[in-house]
C-alpha cells in the first residue's frame, strides 16, 4: 500500500535521551531499549469513515515516539496496517449503496492527506489487509496444525483461536474474565457463537458468505479476522519482541491481547511486543468521540475550514497522550494563540539560550512523552525572547528546529 510523503526532520545538535514509556502490560513507565533500529507497530484505521481527532491524537502520540527515538540516534522501522476489508467497511458500503473497495480507497486517500497535513512521519511499511491475506492465512494454517486453532463444524469454514491454549492469556490487558467478556461482546467479538470451545475465542478466518467478498487461500476461501491481520503484518516485518505495539486505549482488549496471543502461539516465543502503549480517547461534548455516537470532528473538515494543521497538532499535544481529554473550541483557540507567539518569537533576530530549551524538551519528551511540560518550556522561551531578553543570534533557528524535529510543529508558513 502506498504510504504518504514524509516531512523533512531537522538534525539537532547532540543526542536525545532514552525514551521511557508507560507499558500497559506491566502498568509502569519503563525504558524502551531498542537496538540500532527501533521497531514499532501501530494499528491503523478501517477506512469506512474519515480520520477524526481521536485517530489524530493516537497517531500523533506514536509520531512523537518515532521522533524521540530518531533524535536518540536510532533508525526506526515503523509498520502500520490499514484494515481495508472488515465487517464495518462492508456494512457502511451496503448502507450507502457503494462499492466497498471504492469507499475504502477514498477514505484511505483522505487519511494519507490528513497524515501529511499533520506532518506524521510515515511508516516504511504501510500494509493493507487485502494485500496481506496470504500472510494471515499462513499463520492460521500453522495455528490449526499446532492444535491451538480449530474450524467450526457448521459448514461455514470459519476458524477460531482457542484462548485456553495461550500460555499467558490476559497479561497484556490485565483484565478479569468478566471485564474481558464485556469488551469482547462490545468490540466485535461473538461470545455466544455456537460450536466455540471458549466464549472468548476470537475468529481468525471467516468463510465465504453470500454477497461478501472472499479470497482463495491456504485456509480455504474467505477472509481473515482483524487480530490475525495485525499479527501477520507485524511478525513478517518486525519479528517477535518488537519494541512498541501501539494504538488507542480501545484496542487494549481484545485486539492487542489477541494479536499478541496469536503471535506467541505461532512462534512459541514471548513477548509479542516489549511495550504495549495506549493513547487516550478524545471526547466531544462530554462523550468519547466515536462513530456510534456520531460526535466526530474530522481532521479533513477542519482543514476544509482552513484551520492550520499545526494548530490541530499543538491543541492535541497540549494534553498528555494517555489522558482521555475533551476537544473544545477554546483548546483550538489557545493553540492558535500559542503558535502565533512562538512564530513571532522565532522571527526575532536573537533570543535567550536555546540549548537549555532543547535539553528541557528532550528530557520532558523522554519521560513518557510529557508534551504538556514540553510546550510550556517553549512558551517560557518565547515569552523571554519577546521581552527582548537574550542576545543569542542562533537561538531562534535552534528553537524552530527543536519544535519541528521533536514536536513535529513547523513554525514557518
Ligand atoms: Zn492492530
Amino acid at each position: 500500500m502506498q504510504s504518504w510523503p514524509g516531512p523533512a526532520i531537522p538534525k539537532l545538535p547532540g543526542r536525545g535521551l532514552p525514551l521511557r514509556l508507560y507499558d500497559t502490560a506491566t502498568a509502569q513507565v519503563r525504558p524502551t531499549a531498542p537496538g540500532d533500529t527501533a521497531r514499532m507497530y501501530v494499528c491503523g484505521i478501517t477506512p469506512y469513515d474519515a480520520t477524526h481527532l481521536g485517530h489524530a491524537a493516537t497517531y500523533l502520540a506514536f509520531d512523537l515516539v518515532n521522533r524521540v527515538w530518531r533524535d536518540g540516534g536510532h533508525d526506526v522501522h515503523f509498520v502500520e496496517n490499514i484494515t481495508d476489508i472488515d465487517d464495518p467497511l462492508l456494512e457502511r458500503a451496503a448502507r450507502d449503496h457503494e462499492d466497498w473497495m471504492v469507499l475504502g480507497m477514498r477514505e484511505t486517500a483522505l487519511f494519507r492527506e490528513d497524515m501529511t497535513a499533520l506532518r506524521i512521519v510515515p511508516p516504511q511499511d504501510y500494509i493493507g489487509a487485502v494485500e496481506s491475506i496470504d500472510e494471515a492465512a499462513a499463520l492460521i494454517v500453522a495455528l490449526v496444525d499446532a492444535g491451538v486453532a480449530y474450524r467450526l463444524e457448521d459448514g461455514t469454514g470459519d476458524v477460531y483461536y482457542d484462548v485456553s491454549r495461550s500460555q499467558r492469556f490476559g497479561y497484556e490487558s490485565r483484565l478479569d474474565s468478566e471485564a474481558m467478556l464485556g469488551f469482547f461482546a462490545e468490540r466485535g467479538g461473538d461470545p455466544d457463537r455456537a460450536g466455540k470451545r471458549n466464549r472468548l475465542d476470537p475468529h481468525l478466518w471467516r468463510g465465504p458468505r453470500p454477497g461478501e467478498p472472499f479470497w482463495e487461500s491456504a485456509v480455504g476461501p474467505g477472509r481473515p479476522g482483524w487480530h490475525i491481520e495485525c499479527t501477520a503484518i507485524a511478525l513478517n516485518r518486525l519479528g517477535m519482541s518488537f519494541d512498541v505495539q501501539g494504538g488507542g486505549s480501545d484496542l487494549l482488549f481484545p485486539h492487542h491481547e489477541m494479536s499478541a496471543a496469536h503471535g506467541e502461539s505461532v512462534t512459541g516465543q514471548w513477548p509479542f511486543a516489549r511495550h504495549y502503549v495506549h493513547a487516550g480517547m478524545i471526547a466531544l461534548d462530554g462523550a468519547k468521540m466515536s462513530k456510534s455516537r456520531g460526535n466526530l470532528v474530522f481532521v479533513s473538515r477542519l482543514r476544509g475550514e482552513k484551520v492550520d494543521p499545526m494548530a490541530i497538532r499543538a491543541a492535541l499535544l497540549a494534553g498528555h497522550y494517555r489522558e482521555d481529554r475533551p476537544w473544545t473550541a477554546s483548546l483550538l483557540d489557545e493553540a492558535r494563540a500559542r503558535l502565533a507567539r512562538w512564530r513571532e518569537a522565532v522571527a526575532l533576530d536573537a533570543g535567550p539560550d536555546a540549548g537549555l530549551l532543547l535539553d528541557a524538551v528532550r528530557r520532558q519528551l523522554a519521560d513518557d512523552l510529557d508534551t504538556v511540560n514540553a510546550l510550556s518550556s517553549v512558551d517560557r522561551w518565547a515569552t523571554e525572547a519577546l521581552s527582548r531578553r537574550g542576545r543569542d543570534p542562533g537561538a531562534p533557528q535552534l528553537v524552530r528546529d527543536t519544535v519541528d524535529a521533536l514536536l513535529g510543529i513547523a513554525l514557518s508558513r
